[in-house]
């Protein structure tokens, strides 16, 4: 690991979740991926989806990152269908303007409102 990649990981707070050091509601996890509940809901059903690796908005997005972003869709997809949402929302802020607060790239997850 790079030193900026270390200094990022410890002042993130996403990669402090996605490395335990931070606790969260974690309702999905795999390799590349983890999904857990916002702190702050803004619905009944919010889940932040978030790639481990630290990538700082969809500004940053490369072509090699779109197998990744697919798959974060589709843990959104399998999330929304296990809490029995039958509309939803998906949202990607970016950047300030955008409403993003955090600088780890995450897709929120938004249900149950209707
Ligand atoms: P954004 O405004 O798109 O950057 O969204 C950041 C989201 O992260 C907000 O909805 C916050 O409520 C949420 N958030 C911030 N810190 C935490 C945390 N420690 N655990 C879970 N969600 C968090
Ligand atoms: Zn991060």
């Amino acid at each position: 690991m790079r030193m900026w990649e270390r200094w990022l990981m410890n002042d993130c707070i996403f990669c402090q979740i996605a490395a335990k050091k931070v606790p969260s509601k974690i309702q999905y996890e795999d390799d590349e991926i983890i999904a857990f509940d916002d702190i702050a809901p803004k619905a009944p059903v919010h889940i932040l989806i978030v790639p481990k690796r630290h990538i700082e908005s969809v500004n940053e997005l490369k072509k090699e990152d779109i197998e990744l972003i697919g798959k974060v869709i589709l843990v959104a997809k399998k999330l929304a269908q296990e809490k029995g949402l039958k509309g939803y929302k998906l949202v990607f802020n970016v950047g300030r303007e955008g409403g993003q607060l955090v600088d780890h790239l995450h897709l929120h997850l938004l249900g149950g409102m209707v």
